[in-house]
């Protein structure tokens, strides 16, 4: 029987459920969803609930360890001789090679005030501003498009806003899936009788499961949301169904006539872009007039709308529609980015990227700049630094050559997985903070043994920008949170940190970030949670965004060219193959590998049309070799209508898997965000791996 229990947070996904933690002694006995959550309200889903294991399995390294080159056997050390060892090698790093030599990285996994500590370190320790996240593969092109069309790169809208939605557009997300929780609560409402759009090439679970039916489902071809989402505008636009009014007011109206002139023209009709999407017409126009004039119209969006060369642009014309139709600043309506890692947003707010301080600031900015300066008692470098493929590129050519990289597994989840390990290979001092030896750890000259959710203290903020508090229940079996090695990393490297407790890192936080002004931890313990902004003007946070004006001022329409990716399909390579995830596992599986989870997902399998099955012989359950211009792997096939003819899908859950070998390294034209979404491919039947 449990002892005593704590409200915390899952580690899981963007949506952040709350759980309580029941302890006896140091041991977990289970967590049970809170029903006070203001996230959850009471429910989980399987991985908050059950996968949990992770944190006491054996294959936790509890212990630092060092090694001269990669191909010298691991030796343990003293936390003090490794951080001693690390703060060494990169100060000999900058002296040889300079300033620019080192950079970090900092994870979406860990606590805001452990991210804001890792860009901490490395402006004001390291000198630069070579940091960046591993929201750099998923949501980089939400922070640049929802900045450019609103000022602020945050969902507009709290969970519950969805129980006064009438129409739901998901385009490229998959709730049911991805985001369990929030995917119950919008079923519900569509149950109550809300109108559902599906923009995905895939047929997901939403698309017809039991008691809802899409009114459309729009199964593009991968690759083509821009041209779908400015047909829809084109529909909106040329039959008069905007909302002049809330242009009028909240936009500027000449930017918008010029951006109905673009989207109104012949070539962006429905008809024109069949051949290219793939799209009936008659569902585009039926899907456009359904939005503009059904009622609260709210836009829910996944890793299919970002990770494409046009991921930033599809953003703004998903702005774009909202604006056009007053579908922003109320409850019900608004647009919403559904969050894959459970603190994303978190490390997005906490100044993670290379261009930005905390609070979405531009590191040219003198006056924000100038508050750092003076807390910190540094001069800051106002250039920005590289992004993580610009650290990569820039370690093969010989520049680049330390990295200190917190709870991410660059190997293994970043594209182009032989370009990362070249990068990686090239680099004199490779540091990895983490649970388990990942693998980019098979590249690491130091590794820092990491702490789990359950050990630290912190917070976390979830996709509807609410910060939850994250509570320690247990030592961390490594002796120290993340948190901690990051404080000592920084004091072994001169910086005269003396944080006691995760708490006065948050009030560093709110002194410095207006839209956290109002965030401390006794105030979190009293509200349980709050969404920012938090400050004077909204004290008690802020569930729905922009409701009297834009963050950036006026709404900014912003034309969205399609323009096709350099990825094409041909002769050896005439199938488009791309990814998702299943309910059980999570991510690269790292920690739900190592749960009971993985019985309900024990491999990763490749869904395959029954024409293309049966054209290359292929039945259900055989091996086949899923090959592209970047690579191969093997994996077993799942026959399906779930695709359509021409596409195929996996997860990527497994590392046996190996998907991004087969990935290509085209990116989002803003951002650098990898095109994971589209990717040409030839799949045949094999003899397995
Ligand atoms: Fe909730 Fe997501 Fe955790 Fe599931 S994985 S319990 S939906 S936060």
């Amino acid at each position: 029987q449990p002892e005593h229990s704590e409200v915390t947070t899952c580690a899981y996904c963007g949506v952040g459920c709350s759980f309580k933690a029941e302890m006896r002694g140091e041991e977990l006995v289970r967590m049970v969803p809170w029903k006070d959550g203001k996230a959850n309200r009471g429910h989980s889903c399987v991985k908050g609930r059950f996968a949990w294991g992770y944190a006491t399995h054996k294959d936790r390294i509890l212990n630092p360890m060092i090694r001269e080159k990669i191909s010298d056997p691991w030796r343990e050390v003293s936390w003090d001789e490794a951080f001693a060892h690390v703060a060494s090698e990169f100060r000999r790093i900058q002296y040889q090679y300079g300033r620019e030599s080192i950079g970090g990285i900092t994870s979406s996994r860990c606590t805001n005030e452990e991210t804001y500590l890792v860009q901490k370190l490395i402006r004001s320790g390291f000198g630069n501003n070579n940091v960046d996240t591993c929201a750099r593969v998923c949501h980089s092109p939400t922070g640049y498009g929802l900045g450019q069309a609103f000022g602020t790169s945050a969902g507009t809208q709290d969970f519950d806003s969805v129980e006064d939605s009438d129409v739901v557009i998901v385009i490229g997300a998959n709730p049911t899936e991805g985001h369990p929780v929030f995917g119950s609560r919008l079923k519900k409402r569509l149950r109550q009788g809300a109108k559902l759009i599906v923009i995905d090439p895939r047929k997901t679970e939403i698309v017809s499961s039991p008691h809802i039916k899409a009114s459309y489902h729009l199964p593009l071809k991968p690759g083509t949301n821009v041209a779908v989402m400015t047909a829809l505008a084109h529909v909106i636009v040329t039959e008069g169904l905007y909302d002049e009014a809330f242009i009028r007011e909240r936009c500027d109206w000449s930017e918008f006539q010029d951006w109905a002139e673009f989207v109104a023209a012949e070539q962006h009709s429905p008809e024109a872009i069949q051949a290219l999407t793939g799209v009936d017409p008659d569902a585009i126009r039926g899907a456009a007039r359904l939005y503009a004039t059904g009622g609260n119209g709210a836009i829910y969006y996944g890793l299919g709308v970002t990770e494409h060369s046009q991921g930033s642009t599809t953003v703004m014309a998903i702005a774009n529609l909202a604006m056009a139709t007053g579908n922003i600043g109320r409850r019900g309506v608004g647009v919403n980015p559904l969050r894959g890692q459970n603190n994303v947003q978190g490390s997005c707010d906490m100044g993670s990227f290379p261009h930005e301080l905390p609070g979405y600031r531009h590191i040219s900015d003198d006056a924000t700049r100038a508050i750092f300066e003076k807390l910190w008692g540094v001069e800051l470098n106002k250039e920005p630094g590289l992004r993580i493929p610009n650290m990569l590129d820039a370690a093969v050519d010989g520049s680049f050559k330390g990295i200190y990289i917190q709870g991410e597994d660059i190997l293994q989840s970043d594209p182009d997985t032989k370009h990362v390990a070249a990068g990686l290979a090239a680099m004199e001092c490779v540091v990895v903070q983490d649970l388990f030896l990942n693998e980019t750890a098979n590249y690491a000259h130091v590794f820092l043994p990491g702490s789990t959710f359950l050990e630290k203290d912190g917070t976390f903020t979830n996709a509807e920008r609410r910060i939850n508090r994250v509570r320690r229940v247990m030592s961390p079996k490594n002796g120290l949170a993340d948190w901690e090695v990051t404080q000592k990393l920084a004091q072994a490297m001169g910086l005269n940190w003396a944080y006691s407790h995760p708490s006065q890192v948050m009030d560093e936080i709110a002194a410095t970030t207006p839209s956290f002004a109002g965030v401390n931890y006794d105030y979190l313990e009293k509200m349980g949670s709050v969404q920012w902004p938090c400050n004077e003007k909204a004290p008690e946070g802020s569930p729905i965004m922009h409701v009297n004006g834009f963050v950036r001022g006026k709404g900014k329409f912003i034309r969205t060219e399609y323009v096709a990716t350099d990825e094409k399909t041909g002769p050896r390579f005439p199938l488009l193959l791309t990814t998702g995830r299943v309910l059980s596992q999570y991510n690269v599986g790292a920690q739900t590998r190592r749960t009971g989870n993985t019985a309900w997902h024990p491999e990763d399998r490749l869904e395959i049309h029954p024409h293309d099955a049966e054209n290359r012989g292929i039945r259900d359950g055989d091996w086949v070799r899923l090959a592209s211009r970047a690579g191969e792997t093997s994996l077993r096939a799942l026959v399906t209508e779930k695709v359509a003819p021409g596409v195929v899908y996996t997860t990527f859950h497994h590392p046996d898997t190996q998907a991004n070998v087969i990935t290509t390294d085209f990116s989002d034209w803003a951002t650098n965000c990898p095109e994971y979404k589209v990717t040409a491919v030839q799949v045949s039947p094999s003899n397995g791996p």
